[in-house]
């Protein structure tokens, strides 16, 4: 059905290029490799508005190396690299309906976990990888189960982003207050990023004491979002990233199309009117605090 494949009210077509940003901005947290289209034409359409740098986030031992290797490639990617919440208690325990493109998997125990991990700290050390993660806790997907893989998992790469002097990347899926502990046990790294934030404006201030950076993802553009709008609006400017974390969370007004780095103006935009502040000074924030997070 070729006739209908780039109409714009196409619910599944890829959104129009927004606006381009005055002020060049990094995308903190992307998965290239689950969006259409190659590398180079992703990172040229996000060059093409003024988004001039990604950080590619590797979810698994193949995709990490993968993020690896593209950030080696291209000047614009940066690396990380991880076993994500979900995918720690599927290494140990096998999970026949995983959403992993590796799809179902033996169990492999623990011994299993302590092989990935392995190459993930192998490949933290390279100098094209910038951070650990997205690593953390994830009760939305996992359940009680894999509650003891998945903890160990991130307690791991903790000590792996401190060990190599890299970001760490958090994802934080309804386990606000198990990660904040955890981070605290273990003494966070000196640059810890939550990405795709998720909690209220009270827990923004509790990582901006930590000095915890805070990405947002376009889901601050949703309605039923006005918890994430607070918690921007709160926010220590210098605290503040942005993200895609595409494909997933296209911003509104798009939402349920995919989503790509090109479309970050959109979020930057909505998070400057929120703050009420200019867009490109916000643009200017963004852009030096994902270099100061990621060390680049
Ligand atoms: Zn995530
Ligand atoms: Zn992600």
């Amino acid at each position: 059905m070729p006739s209908n494949a780039t109409d714009a009210s196409d619910k599944h077509a890829a959104p129009p290029l927004p606006e381009p940003l005055r002020v060049p901005v990094a995308d903190s947290h992307t998965h290239l490799d689950m969006q259409s289209g190659t590398v180079e034409e992703g990172l040229a359409k996000a060059a093409s508005v003024g988004v001039t740098t990604v950080v590619q986030v590797g979810c698994d031992v193949r995709g990490s190396q993968w993020a690896a290797e593209t950030a080696a490639r291209h000047d614009a990617v940066h690396a990380t690299v991880a076993l994500h919440p979900n995918e720690a208690p599927r290494i140990v325990h096998g999970d026949p309906d995983g959403w992993s493109r590796q799809g179902a998997r033996e169990p492999g125990g623990a011994a299993a976990l302590d092989e990935a991990l392995a190459e993930i700290d192998r490949l933290a050390a390279l100098p094209h990888v910038k951070g650990v993660g997205e690593t953390g806790l994830d009760y939305f997907r996992t359940g009680p189960e894999g509650k003891e893989a998945q903890e160990a998992s991130f307690r791991a790469h903790i000590e792996i982003a401190k060990r190599h002097g890299k970001a760490l990347v958090i994802h934080d899926r309804d386990a606000h207050a198990d990660v904040l502990r955890i981070l605290k046990e273990e003494g966070a790294p000196e640059r810890t990023v939550f990405h795709c934030y998720s909690g209220d404006a009270e827990m923004a201030q509790v990582c901006a004491r930590a000095g915890y950076y805070m990405s947002f993802a376009g889901n601050v553009t949703f309605k039923n979002a006005q918890n994430l709008r607070d918690a921007v609006a709160v926010a220590p400017l210098e605290l503040l990233l942005v993200e895609t974390d595409a494909p997933f969370l296209t911003p509104a007004p798009y939402r349920g199309r995919p989503n790509a780095p090109y479309l970050i103006p959109i979020t930057v935009r909505a998070m400057a009117a929120v703050r009420d502040i200019d867009e490109d000074a916000l643009a200017a924030a963004l852009g030096r605090n994902t270099a100061h997070a990621f060390g680049y």
